[in-house]
This record gives structure tokens, C-alpha cells and sequence, in this order.
């Protein structure tokens, strides 16, 4: 039965794809129908449909994260399941900002906003810069993660084909996308073809008004030493924040606790 057919009295029917018992409803008049009784909604087939939307919908939204980068082990991560430990003022106030620069990015970005994420292992800069990216995908954004052996392996990749293949690249994802996040900045051995990389990019960035985050498990001197003084100016140009995370692992305070 389809939904244009009118039935002369009330009578049940079986719903077409799950057999179920489904009884006709009353239609009142309107400007072009006559009121009839007509084959009404299989409820249980109408909730399957929502369901499985809901799912597609969460499947979808999976595949764009991991394609901007975000591991599966940070999926989950938002702003709001990540663990604040009051005893550190800090903590709620990194992800205030965090927070904000993702709630007002549009904003953020026009300022040329950029963010430096720096502390130990476990601290939560991942998670939160994950919480960053995920926000921003989810409010059809575009952002991207990417650690910084992988970006110098992809740049290192790109100059080794022919031009044509440069263009279409991770390079120029990397310019182009609207929030760029670059994770583990000081993992590397190669420290001065990191700096003129990240510069290369940070300005090419900086120059079209699109902010970038940095994270590092270094500290401020050690960064500043790799990353020269030079993209440090321009970092601080702009309202750009340096967030220093400097409390105990998370992971570490677990295990301590069991
Ligand atoms: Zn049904």
C-alpha cells in the first residue's frame, strides 16, 4: 500500500518490508482532499529508518575525522569528556580558550589567531586539539592534524614528482585548509629543515588569514631554539596564545592510582 491510497473504512494491513500490523489512520479534509481513512506509518520501520540515518550520519562524520587526520584512539575526544583536574587553574583555562577559539573561529581566524600547545606526554594537548578539529569538521570546516614527520615526509615526497602532483598534494591541503594542526613539532632530527618547513607553511598560512596550532612536548626555550626567532615574531603577531600545559600525565596519575 502506498501512501496516496485511500481505503473506503479502517482496516489493518501488513507494513510491506517488516510484515508488522499497521492500522489505517483518519485524514482529515484539506483544500484539495476529501477526509478518508489512509494506510498510516509502520512506526517500527519509521524508527529503523531514523536509526539507521543517525548511524550513516555517525559513520559519515567518523571517516571525515580520520581523514583530517585525527587518530582512532582520539574519536572520541571532545571538549566536553575531557578530564579537568581542579587543582590546576590552568587546565580549565586552556580549555576555555581552546574552547572558545573553536566556539568563535571565525573570529579567531580574521585576527590571524594562532595557538602553541607545549607541555609534557599525557597532558591532554592531543585530546583537545582533536576536541579543536572535530568541532570545527562537525560545523562543515574544513581542518586538518598531522604530525611533523609526516608533513616533512609528504614535503620531502612532493619535491621528489613532477610539479603537476605538487599542486594537488598534501602541501596544498596544508595551505588551504581552514585550520591547520601540527602535532609533535620537535620529534625530529632534521631541526633546521623543520624550521624552514613550518616557517614556509606558517607564513604561507599567516598570509592568507588562516590560523595554525602547534603542539610540542617541549618547553618555551627549546621550541623558540627550534623553531627560530623569526617564526616566533610572527607567531606573537595577531593575538596568537602559547598554552603551556605543565601538569602531571594523566596516563601516569592512572596507573598510580590502580
Ligand atoms: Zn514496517
Amino acid at each position: 500500500m502506498t501512501i496516496s491510497q485511500t481505503l473506503s473504512k479502517p482496516e489493518e494491513f501488513n507494513c510491506v518490508a517488516c510484515k508488522r500490523q499497521v492500522s489505517s489512520v483518519w485524514r482529515e479534509a484539506s483544500e484539495f482532499l476529501k477526509a478518508c481513512w489512509v494506510p498510516g506509518e509502520c512506526l517500527h520501520c519509521a524508527e529503523e529508518i531514523r536509526k539507521r540515518k543517525i548511524e550513516e550520519e555517525k559513520m559519515k562524520l567518523a571517516g571525515a575525522f580520520q581523514a583530517a587526520g585525527i587518530a582512532k584512539r582520539f574519536l572520541d575526544k571532545t571538549f566536553g569528556n575531557y578530564e579537568i583536574d581542579l587543582m590546576h587553574q590552568a587546565q580549565s583555562k586552556n580549555v576555555a580558550i581552546l574552547r572558545n577559539f573553536a566556539e568563535q573561529f571565525e573570529s579567531c581566524s580574521k585576527k590571524g589567531m594562532c595557538l602553541m600547545l607545549l607541555g609534557g606526554v599525557g597532558s591532554g594537548k592531543t585530546h583537545l586539539a582533536s576536541a579543536l578539529v572535530k568541532y570545527l569538521i562537525e560545523r562543515k570546516r574544513t581542518a586538518m592534524m598531522i604530525t611533523i614527520l609526516r608533513l616533512l615526509r609528504s614535503v620531502k615526497e612532493c619535491y621528489a614528482k613532477d610539479s603537476k602532483s605538487r599542486e594537488s598534494s598534501v602541501i596544498k591541503q596544508i595551505e588551504t585548509v581552514e585550520l591547520l594542526v601540527i602535532d609533535e613539532v620537535g620529534m625530529q632530527f632534521q631541526s633546521e629543515a623543520e624550521s624552514v618547513i613550518i616557517f614556509d607553511i606558517m607564513n604561507a598560512r599567516y598570509e592568507a588569514v588562516k590560523p595554525t596550532v602547534l603542539i610540542s612536548n617541549l618547553n618555551f626555550m627549546e621550541i623558540e631554539k627550534i623553531l627560530g626567532s623569526r617564526l616566533i615574531d610572527r607567531f606573537y603577531e595577531g593575538e596568537s596564545k602559547i598554552l603551556i600545559f605543565d601538569w602531571e600525565s594523566w596516563r601516569k596519575k592512572q596507573r598510580s592510582s590502580v
